[in-house]
């Protein structure tokens, strides 16, 4: 082992950290906590992060507790508005 080539292990592991983390926000998920998954299982976090779908935020409908996208002003289920 050579210092060379932990070095390049290092480079390797911030690259893929910063990869995940930057495909993490995209998806509106915890930045930080994938910045480590990447920096710890490199390319399994960043395989990971790329494969699990979009988290979209939802608002709660007051009347019936619908969880409805947030494009959208009217609940899905019983019609009241946000
Ligand atoms: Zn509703």
């Amino acid at each position: 082992m050579s210092d060379l080539f932990i070095v390049i292990a290092m480079i390797y592991s911030v690259l893929c950290a910063l990869i995940t983390a930057a495909i993490a926000v995209n998806k509106g998920r915890n930045n930080i906590a994938w910045a480590f998954a990447g920096l710890f299982f490199g390319l399994i976090a960043l395989v990971i992060i790329a494969l699990i779908p979009q988290h979209t935020q939802r608002w709660t409908c007051s009347k019936c507790g619908e969880k409805n996208k947030l494009k959208d002003d009217i609940c899905d289920n019983c019609g009241t508005k946000r």
